[in-house]
């Protein structure tokens, strides 16, 4: 058997949906589990859509990603080029050997009298489709016209009658009639190849093994297997996975913004989890597991696997799913990621970043959310005297009133060098025994005290030693005023 080769094929736009991350990660693995080649082959024969530093983009998010290519334009192969733009020759052989085997002809019909017929089209409420005019040209009259300058493109000369049939390794067999098959373009008047074109010149000289791409293009896919057939090359194995949805029958798209691997990279999610979530989008091992790194999809994947059902993008479960990547990491691994969002949210110097990270480490989704949960730090929010109540700690009002100056006193006794969270434990917790009352009734206080928030990403205890002595003392003498002028017991 051939080695298996797959390719990951994007056009450069700057932009990498979560689907078209999940067709180069299908595509890396299958060739990954097979010891093959993964190849990366950019698509830019729309100038059109030219983005400045797109093709850079792919290369960076790719290995950001370690979907590591063995061959691509920018690590060189033994079939390159691997950018379409630099294939112009190449698509122009090609194009010729279909010519000339009577496949393919050029048609000179002007854009105005496209225009026409596309306005016929719509006046009859019908779908627009090429009426052939330039296929009926002899092969003369076709030279002559070529040689003489008149633009033109080059057109798929379709069967009219019969059928064609290909094999999906994902949706089974599929049988066309060729009378819905357009004589579409394959080469622009420009003298590049539209996609239709290069993806079966490139994918067959690139010795691709298995293609694997977004459902999408399934319908095209008679098209390209009546253009092997033409060649008489070797039809690849079709791999065309389902659609991602954000709801039942509505796309994953970009404009509802949430839709492609930087939004949520950008956003402290980790590479892992978007993979790992991604992979299960339309793939499932045939078990209950979920979570798998890189090497494990690698050997796990297969085929059979793969859904033809849409997949529904969930981002809550990817939240989730980040969530449990985050605990897995090394505190000291999320200590230095989370960095950058306290320091988005903190001014102050003298807070503790490391009693931060122990607070944060298991209570974090997502790192971005952190900043929003450190709101109190630098400042004391204003809040109400109402958050002094908690029925299950059994705080009032009134037991605040009369345990938070307790607490203020007993915080007062520790040295400044002692102030850490096992000496406040025990001073606070020691407080609470001593007036035999329930721990909640001293630490709830103090910990509206420090946060002035209904939720706070730690208690009493861890937020007195991340905001240190001095400051810890002063929100205590603010909540103690604020209780001595609050009416009596609500
Ligand atoms: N350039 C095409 C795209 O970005 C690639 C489709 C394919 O994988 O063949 O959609």
């Amino acid at each position: 058997m051939n080695k298996v080769r797959t390719r990951f094929a994007p056009s450069p736009t700057g932009y990498l949906h979560i689907g078209g991350l999940r067709t180069a990660l299908y595509a890396y693995l299958l060739a990954k589990q097979a010891s093959g080649d993964f190849i990366l082959r950019i698509e830019d024969t729309d100038q059109d859509r030219y983005v400045e530093g797109a093709t850079e983009f792919i290369y960076r998010t790719l290995r950001l990603c370690g979907l590591d290519y063995d061959e691509g334009p920018d690590v060189g192969g033994d079939y390159g080029p691997y950018i379409q733009s630099e294939r112009r020759s190449i698509y122009r052989e090609y194009i010729d050997k279909l010519i000339n085997l009577g496949e393919a002809y050029p048609c000179f019909c002007t854009k105005e009298r496209l225009d026409e017929l596309r306005a016929k089209a719509a006046e009859s409420k019908t779908a627009y489709v090429y009426d052939r005019h330039c296929r009926h040209l002899s092969k003369e009259e076709a030279a002559e016209k070529m040689a003489s300058g008149i633009p033109y493109v080059v057109r798929q000369k379709m069967p009219t009658t019969g059928q064609t049939t290909f094999d999906d390794a994902v949706y089974g067999q599929i049988t066309v009639d060729n009378s819905v098959l357009e004589d579409g373009i394959l080469l622009k008047s420009d003298g590049l190849p539209t996609y239709n074109f290069a993806n079966v010149v490139d994918d067959h000289l690139m010795n691709i093994t298995h293609v694997i791409r977004g459902s999408e293009y399934l319908s095209s896919t008679p098209k390209y297997n009546l253009l092997y057939q033409a060649f008489g090359w070797e039809i690849p194995t079709y791999v065309h996975v389902s659609q991602i949805m954000r709801s039942p029958g509505k796309k994953l798209s970009k404009r509802d913004g949430d839709a492609s691997f930087s939004d949520f990279y950008n956003k402290g999610y980790l590479k892992e989890a978007i993979l790992n979530y991604i992979a299960l989008l339309g793939w499932s091992p045939g078990t209950d597991e979920e979570f798998f790194t890189l090497e494990e999809l690698a050997e796990r994947f297969s085929i059979s696997g793969i859904s033809k059902s849409d997949a529904i993008f969930d981002p809550a479960k990817l939240r989730w799913m980040n969530g449990e990547y985050i605990r897995k990491l090394s505190f000291a691994e999320f200590h230095e990621m989370a960095i950058p969002y306290y320091k988005q949210a903190i001014q102050r110097e003298d807070v503790n970043l490391e009693v931060l990270s122990r607070m944060l480490h298991t209570r974090t989704e997502v790192l971005s959310d952190i900043p929003e949960q450190l709101d109190f730090v630098d400042t004391l929010p204003d809040y109400n005297v109402d958050l002094y109540v908690h029925k299950k700690m059994k705080s009032s009002v009134d037991t605040s009133r009369e345990y938070l100056p307790q607490a203020w006193g007993v915080l007062g006794e520790i040295e400044p060098k002692d102030w850490n969270e096992e000496v406040i434990h025990e001073k606070l917790l020691g407080l609470a025994n001593s007036l035999s009352v329930k721990n909640g009734q001293v630490l709830w206080p103090v910990r509206v005290a420090l946060s002035g928030k209904p939720v706070s990403p730690g208690g009493a205890i861890e937020l007195a030693t991340l905001l240190g002595k001095e400051e810890t003392l002063a929100r205590i003498d603010f909540g103690m005023e604020k209780l001595s002028v609050a009416p009596a017991s609500i």
